[in-house]
């Protein structure tokens, strides 16, 4: 089948490549056309594991291609996809500027039949507004050619995106017409062969259902991590709570992992915009606020630590900082921990040496004007004549590290480590101070 996707970012790109490799023709649309070059040229801009490859071959095999020319794109697929960013707005809600514009676009240019799938996500009522922006605009050129906006929402999880898409836990379809159905099981049928993973639904569920999923899963980081801070108060170890509550098959053991907060492009602002659109129709989210509010203050607590450790005023030391992607196997530092603890130090005047495996040059392009931040090329030399060291992500090559290297290395055997990677006894024996998130009876 021909599809068109508009937004070559984590999710345009991934969905892209996976509906290239079972075999469809995708045309990939974006507006910055140093990623359409770069893309061409085999030079991925995210990183994302299998997908380097996924790209190549399909694009070297012509069933990926990549433009920044809309029309041709337009003309290409009945199925045009709309993967476009959703950034909060000043107020919190989504801004649908990019949406639109697609929408528009679409619009704009179609000749025939078109079946627009956001996959973008999208406040509920966002496919009525891509509806009449295309109902505008198409009657603006005079002519009258039917389209079908469906919302077909994308649960990805970045780091885990390309299995994710080739084997995805479920695909939910808003739709109100059956016809749109039969196309869109075809076009999923490669992904569909185990067992039936449509959900098939109006299309407002299906927005808020993405919505609901996110906050879902931010609900349950804050939960602990409001618990961790009960823990550390009361001299419990959140990390055997953790293991306690998991084995009960309703809790279960995934996502209840306490930290030093969520981050990342999805959770924060999702949580933002739906606390928007509830206010917007007069509730008050009480849940969704409190979510808020814990992982805003989580993200201070290994600054707090620092200061609890080393006092306010920082001047003079230097940090070493191992991990700041939102998360491990990804490069995306959209409002990770570790920018909140980096702009913490500075402002208290410390210097910071940070390593991570993927996001360096993330790191460079966003801070590299810094002169109190060194990028160092491996988490050892990150350490070199640190006074501390402090962890914000927990990429697997952090978590059996060589302690007497570290020791040695360091100015004092300090570990701040907002991941609870490590076990606090074994730590105290070896003669470091440990800090760790909700580990009172240890601390
Ligand atoms: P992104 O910022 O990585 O990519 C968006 C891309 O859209 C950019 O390359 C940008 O240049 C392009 N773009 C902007 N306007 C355009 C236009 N008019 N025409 C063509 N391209 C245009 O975004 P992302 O992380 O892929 O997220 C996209 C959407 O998917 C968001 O709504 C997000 O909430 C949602 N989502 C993201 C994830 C995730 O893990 N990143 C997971 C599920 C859903």
């Amino acid at each position: 089948m021909k599809v068109t996707v508009f937004g070559i970012g984590y999710v345009g790109l991934v969905q892209a490549a996976v509906l290239a490799e079972v075999g469809h023709e995708v045309m990939c649309i974006d507006v910055d056309a140093k990623k359409v070059e770069n893309l061409k040229n085999g030079v991925i801009p995210i990183f994302e594991p299998g997908l380097t490859p996924l790209v190549k071959k399909n694009y070297e095999e012509g069933r990926l291609q990549f433009s920044t020319d809309a029309e041709l794109g337009v003309h290409h697929g009945e199925m045009q996809f709309i993967a476009v960013g959703t950034p909060p707005d000043e107020d919190g809600s989504a801004d649908l500027k990019y949406v639109t514009a697609v929408a528009r676009t679409i619009a704009q240019h179609m000749t025939s039949h078109k079946v627009v799938l956001d996959k973008s996500t999208v406040p509920v009522g966002t496919a009525d507004k891509v509806r009449s922006v295309m109902e505008e605009t198409l009657k603006a050129r005079g002519v009258d050619i039917s389209f079908d906006v469906v919302s077909n929402p994308e649960f990805l999880k970045e780091g885990a995106a390309v299995s994710d898409c080739m084997r995805p836990e479920r695909i939910v379809i808003g739709t109100d017409n059956e016809d749109v159905v039969d196309l869109l099981r075809e076009l999923y049928e490669p992904f569909n062969r185990n067992h039936d993973r449509m959900i098939l639904m109006d299309i407002r569920s299906a927005e808020l259902t993405k919505y609901a999923a996110n906050c879902m899963l931010a609900t349950k980081i804050s939960f602990m991590n409001e618990i961790s801070n009960l823990a550390e108060r009361l001299g419990a170890d959140i990390e055997k709570v953790r293991m306690g509550i998991g084995s009960d098959s309703r809790i279960g053991y995934s996502f209840i992992y306490p930290g030093c907060g969520y981050g990342g492009s999805c959770f924060p602002k999702d949580v933002q915009a739906l606390i928007r659109t509830a206010q917007q129709i007069g509730y008050t989210p009480r849940i969704l606020q409190a979510v808020e509010e814990v992982n805003h203050d989580q993200k201070l607590k290994l600054p707090e630590f620092i200061s609890r450790h080393f006092g306010e005023d920082l001047k003079g030391k230097t940090f070493a900082l191992w991990g700041l992607s939102f998360k491990p196997n990804t490069d995306d530092m959209r409002e990770a921990s570790s920018r909140v603890l980096m702009e913490a130090l500075w402002e208290r005047g410390a210097q910071v040496q940070a390593y991570d495996p993927e996001a360096m040059d993330e790191t460079q392009r966003i801070y590299g004007h810094r002169s109190d931040l060194k990028l160092m090329g491996t988490k050892e030399a990150a350490l070199q004549d640190a006074d501390a060291l402090v962890i914000c992500t927990e990429w697997q090559s952090f978590r059996a590290p060589d302690f007497d290297a570290i020791k040695k290395s360091l100015k004092q055997p300090v570990i701040f480590d907002g991941r609870n990677l490590y076990d606090p006894e074994r730590l105290s024996k070896r003669g470091f101070v440990y800090y760790a998130i909700g580990r009172g009876a240890s601390i």
